[in-house]
């Protein structure tokens, strides 16, 4: 099967050349001249490789960054650009702060030299996982949770841990969610998915309890699984079986939550409170309606999306707008988690700013349950800064 790439490039004679480069690597290769084209062509990101011009007219590569971004589009980048190096230096460290994978930068002029030897390491990457490969992960139980721990970011102490799905592969190693949660939406697997990370986790909710751990444990949760029929049902035998304690559930609702089901949405997720849960927004402010979300559906938290908090101790209109989050949040009751706190200087703006609770790599990276232990056990909040460097260096990332 061929992979798909996608040259974004205003220049047709780049177009062209890339395409047939690309072609002869055994690519079927698409292309765009704009970020308008790409908006209106959302198909066209379907791509695995994207060779990305820095300056598209009106737009610059970071404007097209931020809009994969928006879109949860992970494609490795390769920048092709006639930019200067510096300029490049600073879309591609963009790039990778917003988590993609980011192949390097070639000068336009070096195109046809030397593309192929952006393209090698690439190409020995293991294939994309099918849909196939993925419903036997599941049914096989190769996927796996790793914790990440939340903070009280006032008291410094561990309220609790967002659990974040793996998958052990046995040919590829260990694949983050990137590479197959979108699949899994795309393939009907999304379901099945769900109920067997929140099994994992009541799993761990009682592991935990028997060893005198009072953590909050909180659940990725996708619009799927507010629509699937049955829902509530299937969500109180797994209650019983695993004795879940409701009220030590938080499941995390990306802003995905369809629009037009926000009545049925409220339906359930209002059960689901009544039962104990509770339902933080995740990603908030990426979305068109979260406002409309957080107005219409009962959440008890929101999260700050981490492309505000990682800006937030360099750009002061990041800053402004977390802390109007957090003071939004404040006013309606709810408890505000900021996500991604890379820094101590963000950790401490956001303590600063009456942020409730955090989560980071600044504090720990995601863990498996036994490193997890072992950092619980080790965590002290009066040596939480020197903690964070540590951890930072030691802490077994997932
Ligand atoms: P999310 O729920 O917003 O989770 C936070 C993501 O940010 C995690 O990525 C986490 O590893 C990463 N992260 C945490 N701290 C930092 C930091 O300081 N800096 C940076 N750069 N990143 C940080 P991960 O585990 O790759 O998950 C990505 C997304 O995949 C999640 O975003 C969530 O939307 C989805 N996901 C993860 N697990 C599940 C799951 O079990 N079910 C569903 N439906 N979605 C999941
Ligand atoms: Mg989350
Ligand atoms: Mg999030």
């Amino acid at each position: 099967m061929l992979s798909n790439a996608l040259i974004i490039d205003d220049d047709l004679e780049v177009q062209l050349l890339g395409k047939e480069l690309l072609s002869q690597h055994g690519y079927e290769v698409q292309t765009a001249g704009s970020l308008g084209e790409l908006v209106r062509q959302p198909a066209l990101l379907n791509a695995e490789l994207i060779l990305l011009d820095f300056g598209l007219g009106e737009f610059t590569g970071l404007d097209i960054l931020d809009y994969l971004y928006d879109l949860r589009i992970k494609a490795s980048i390769l920048l092709i650009s006639s930019c200067a190096q510096d300029t490049a230096g600073r879309a591609i460290a963009a790039g990778k702060a917003l988590g993609f994978h980011m192949l390097g930068f070639l000068p336009k002029a070096k195109l046809f030299t030397d593309l192929a030897s952006f393209l090698e390491p690439f190409k020995k990457a293991p294939k994309a996982p099918t849909s196939n490969e993925l419903a036997k992960a599941i049914h096989e139980k190769q996927l796996f949770l790793v914790y990440q721990p939340q903070i009280d970011l006032q008291k410094n102490q561990v309220i609790s841990a967002e659990a974040l799905v793996r998958w052990q592969d046995p040919q590829r190693g260990v694949l983050y969610p990137d590479s197959f949660i979108r699949l899994a939406e795309q393939s009907g697997l999304m379901l099945p998915l769900t109920w067997y990370v929140i099994e994992l986790a009541m799993k761990q909710q009682a592991q935990w309890l028997s060893q005198g751990w009072d953590l909050n444990i909180s659940i990725n949760i996708p619009a799927a699984f507010i629509q699937a029929e049955g829902v509530l049902e299937t969500f109180d035998q797994l209650t019983q079986v695993h004795n879940a304690v409701l009220s030590k559930i938080t499941l995390e609702l990306t802003e995905t939550v369809g629009v037009e089901c926000l009545g049925y949405a409220c339906y359930v997720l209002k059960a689901l409170r009544q039962r104990g849960c509770k339902l933080s927004l995740d990603d908030f402010g990426t979305g068109h309606s979260s406002l409309k979300q957080l107005y219409r559906l009962p959440f008890s938290e929101l999260k700050i999306d981490r492309s505000f908090v990682s800006q937030i101790d360099r750009d002061q209109e990041a800053l402004v707008i977390t802390e109007s989050i957090i003071d939004l949040g404040r006013r309606l009751g709810l408890t505000v988690v900021a996500e991604g706190i890379e820094t101590s200087a963000q950790f401490t703006l956001l303590a600063e700013a009456g942020c409730t609770v955090g989560q980071g790599y600044c504090i720990a990276h995601p863990l498996t349950a036994g490193a997890f232990n072992t950092w619980l056990r080790e965590y002290s909040p009066s040596a939480l800064i020197a903690h964070q460097m540590s951890m930072f260096s030691c802490s077994k990332a997932c």
